[in-house]
């Protein structure tokens, strides 16, 4: 029997906890249920080690293979949902009014937990491997916090591996690239101070609006011509605000919020050094102030070359070569696991889901069926990493 047949003869039991994650889900760091459905899982599996409370509500698992060996691979889940009030009127809708699991954690949990019931039935590899369930993925610092908590000195790993699925790829299809596949992202605030006043009388003002509009023009010259031309970023003003509703007041104040995209790390502090240079600079020019705030959200996905033909060699066993891309273009978007491989080497995959609504959608929901594919490939992985 392949290993894929072998995994998705069970596949009935997995759907049963994608389910119940599914209707009991917790937004960033209130992820209890799935906590306590995992470590209780890996526990029943017979792991070596189970470990709770790890950056919140995150959950380590330790299993130790047949073989000896001192080689460790870390695979990583996210557990957490979203603010969404959810609309797809399955059965096992979420009963957390306001809260969903529309991004499809509910279903990579469930795959590291299907992966986890399959190395633990043989332990037929040489080291050990270590399930990472991390907590708060969508833009609340779960990995940092883990880290923080001491996760990769505790658990020290030679290489990890994760995915996500994507919706309106071809099912089974699985993309990734050998280095930067995804943007770090800093967010920034701007605070504009002039001195308000009559509409009538602008010769008494700082108009706090004409500061304001110029630094978001004057901002995107920063890719323009800052960055050379072969790199690449982007500056998004997200919120432009000014004004109490009058015609015939100019403001004092307006502020400005955004973000930087980006995927290489000095790129990012390059334009977040600019930004602030412009915004002083504009503010100066016509006599105002401002206040530059800048949060680091996420760093660049970067992938390791050697991590990532392993994980295309893997993909290949499972799903065939025809279905395998190691080249993709970088995706703007970010991800939370690039900080867990900031400082050790890895993979990030995404894999196709088929037709269904896009995540972040009320109408979300995971597609099961790719539940024994993607744990077939972890397995796999496992066999190469662990041989
Ligand atoms: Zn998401
Ligand atoms: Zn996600």
């Amino acid at each position: 029997m392949s290993i894929l047949e072998d995994i998705a003869a069970q596949q009935h039991e997995f759907v049963g906890w994608r389910h119940a994650l599914h209707e009991n889900p917790g937004i960033g760091f209130a992820e209890t249920f799935a906590a306590e459905l995992v470590a209780r899982k890996l526990e029943e599996f017979g792991f070596d080690e189970v470990h709770t409370g790890i950056g919140g509500t995150g959950v380590v698992g330790v299993l130790q293979g047949a073989r000896p060996s001192n080689r460790v691979i870390g695979l990583r889940a996210d557990m957490d949902a979203l603010p969404i009030m959810e609309e797809t009127g399955k059965p096992y809708a979420s009963k957390v009014p306001g809260v969903m699991h529309a991004c499809g954690h509910d279903g990579h949990t469930a795959t590291l937990l299907a992966t986890a019931w399959q190395l633990a039935r043989s332990r037929d590899f040489a080291g050990k491997v270590v399930f990472i369930f991390q907590p708060a993925e969508e833009g609340l610092g779960g990995a940092l916090a883990m880290i923080e908590d001491g996760l990769l000195r505790r658990f020290p790993c030679d290489r990890m591996y994760a995915y996500h699925n994507m919706p309106g790829l071809e099912f089974g299809r699985m993309l990734t690239r050998p280095d930067r596949l995804m943007a770090g992202s800093i967010f920034f605030t701007i605070r504009v101070q002039g001195r308000g006043g009559h509409a009538a009388q602008p010769q008494a003002t700082v108009d706090a609006t004409q500061i304001a509009s110029n630094i978001v023009m004057t901002a995107q010259s920063i890719v323009a011509r800052n960055i050379d031309p072969v790199q690449t970023g982007i500056v998004s003003f997200t919120d432009v605000y000014a004004g109490t509703n009058s015609f015939n007041v100019i403001p004092d104040k307006a502020s400005l919020k955004g973000c930087l995209r980006f995927f290489d790390k000095q790129i990012g502090d390059a334009m977040a050094e600019r930004l602030e240079a412009i915004a002083k600079g504009v503010a100066a020019t016509y006599g105002g102030e401002v206040e530059v705030e800048f949060e680091e959200i996420f760093v660049p996905l970067v992938n390791d070359p050697e991590a990532t033909s392993v994980a295309i060699a893997a993909a290949i066993d499972i799903v065939g070569e025809d279905k395998v891309d190691g080249e993709i273009t970088p995706i703007p978007g970010s991800e939370d696991f690039a900080y867990m491989i900031e400082n050790l080497p890895g993979n990030y995959i995404w894999v196709g889901t088929g037709p269904g609504a896009m995540p972040h959608n009320p109408g979300f929901d995971f597609n099961d069926d790719i539940i024994p594919v993607v744990a077939s490939y972890f397995c796999r992985l496992v066999q190469i990493e662990l041989a």
